[in-house]
């Protein structure tokens, strides 16, 4: 993971150790001596994450923390406190000011890079959907107001602890913001990480009973819990351990004794990343639903079906089974838009289009191909069957007249082409060519009727 670091302290001694061990792991690092030169900076050189000093002279770390969040060029930016006072009544000062986390002076490696990395996966993420929405590509309609988090947001998390006492006051500081679940085993915390939803699972590396980095290495080596962000909390002193489990893809840490407000970062951090993945995945996903469906009837689109069609011939082909097409018009559909108006028009493919969906199998792939032009492929279905049910089909459009925005419903009649795969010669193209002059037929015979390609 390569970031470019914003380190920002009033005593270069500090900036030159910082500079020096962050280059080491090949971070890009920028440097500010003060505050008003860190948000100029910050402006200008857009870094993935800000070590922000808490004191300075003039303007102080809060202050610059404040500024920050409020800018909307550098709102988006984490910001890590660096103080050297470890009191509690500066972490809080420290996270009213809006920061995402602390460091305590003088820095330990492993916290700094533990804290760097973690933040630098959630900037990623809120960048890639920053990135989105400002390209316009609302695809999914991501809604910007969606993004802003807040910061207080709760979520579901799973707690692994057999000492007692600690996973008690470990439960109780997490409840006020979150619901708590605790796992009594391994093979209990593998169930229910794999089939409930959890947002956060933390885990002792402590136990009494168990080995907790096996159960760390367990949920990363399973696909249903492999993204499940996952806080460990070691004992302190015990770095070895600490380092093997951040090497497993372990997302922070904890230290005992667990402090409150860090807890509370360090979850938030972690929801928050979570968050904008399954938002990520989310808008993934809807997306491809739209780039493969027709958005007025629902059903699959023309790009979708000829794929998909092919695959299904080659299928066919090799397993000798029937397939059947068949390619459906609306009769005299221009004279439904003339009559009642291109809005009526709509309606009625998409009552077209559920009647349809009503009439097939599941298995069956029914699509728009384009203006009132339909195609429903049939796998493993013979010619009789397939005559069956585009007789059925005809009829229920036919027997119940369509309701529209109109007063009056709208008769609607189809005309039904069918074509059946010749095996194993046949292709997609050349089976809905015979289906479209079954089609053609129908049509020369007067309409509202089904016609098989002559054989
Ligand atoms: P035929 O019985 O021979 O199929 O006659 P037809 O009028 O149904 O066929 P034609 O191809 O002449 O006209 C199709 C009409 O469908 C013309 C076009 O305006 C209309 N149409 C195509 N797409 C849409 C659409 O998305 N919405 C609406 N309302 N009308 C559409
Ligand atoms: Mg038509
Ligand atoms: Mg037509």
């Amino acid at each position: 993971m390569t970031a470019r670091v914003l380190i920002v302290d009033d005593i270069p001694a500090n900036l030159k150790l910082l500079d020096a061990k962050l280059t080491a792991e090949y971070f890009d690092v920028i440097q500010a001596p003060d505050g008003p030169t860190a948000i100029e900076m910050a402006q200008s050189e857009q870094p993935d994450i800000v070590l922000l000093d808490v004191m300075m002279p003039g303007m102080d770390g809060y202050e610059v923390c404040e500024r920050l969040k409020q800018l909307p060029e550098t709102h988006h930016i984490p910001i890590v406190m660096v103080t050297a006072l470890d009191q509690q009544s500066d972490r809080v000062k420290g996270l009213e000011s809006g920061a995402d986390d602390f460091l305590t002076k003088p820095i330990n490696d492993i916290a700094l890079f533990a804290r760097v990395k973690s933040l630098v996966r959630l900037k990623t993420l809120t960048d890639e959907l920053r990135m989105r929405e400002s390209t316009g590509q609302r695809i999914g309609g991501i809604d910007s107001t969606n993004n802003e988090l807040p910061s207080d947001i709760g979520g579901r998390c799973l707690v692994v602890d057999d000492r007692e006492r600690q996973r008690a006051r470990l439960c109780e500081m997490l409840s006020e913001q979150h619901e708590v679940t605790v796992a009594e085993s391994s093979a209990d915390l593998m169930e229910r990480a794999a089939t409930d939803e959890f947002d956060l699972v933390l885990i002792s590396l402590s136990l009494k009973e168990e080995d907790g980095l096996r159960l760390c290495s367990q949920m990363r080596s399973l696909d249903a819990t492999r993204q499940t962000p996952i806080l460990a909390m070691v004992e302190e002193g015990d770095m070895d351990k600490l380092v093997r489990a951040l090497d497993m893809g372990v997302n922070d840490y904890l230290m005992r004794p667990v402090e409150r407000n860090e807890l509370m970062a360090r979850c938030r951090t972690q929801l928050r990343r979570k968050r904008y993945q399954d938002q990520l995945k989310d808008n993934f996903q809807r997306s491809l639903e739209m780039a493969f469906t027709d958005s007025l009837t629902g059903l699959y689109n023309r790009r979708y079906m000829t794929n998909h069609l092919t695959t299904l011939v080659e299928e066919g082909a090799h397993s000798g089974k029937p397939l059947s097409l068949m390619l459906l018009d609306i009769d005299y559909f221009k004279a439904v838009n003339d009559t009642y108006g291109h809005g009526a028009g709509d309606e009625v493919l998409k009552e077209f289009g559920s009647r349809i969906s009503d009439n097939v199998r599941g298995i069956d792939l029914a699509c728009r191909l384009g203006g009132e032009e339909f195609v429903v492929v049939m796998p493993d279905t013979d010619a009789d069957t397939a005559i069956a049910i585009a007789e059925r089909l005809r009829s229920r459009v036919a027997e119940r007249a369509f309701k529209t925005e109109v007063e009056q419903a709208i008769e609607v009649t189809v005309s039904i082409g069918l074509a059946g795969a010749i095996w194993p010669y046949d292709s997609a193209e050349a089976l809905l060519e015979r289906a479209d002059q079954a089609l053609y037929k129908a049509k020369r015979d007067g309409r509202n009727r089904v016609n098989t390609e002559a054989a």
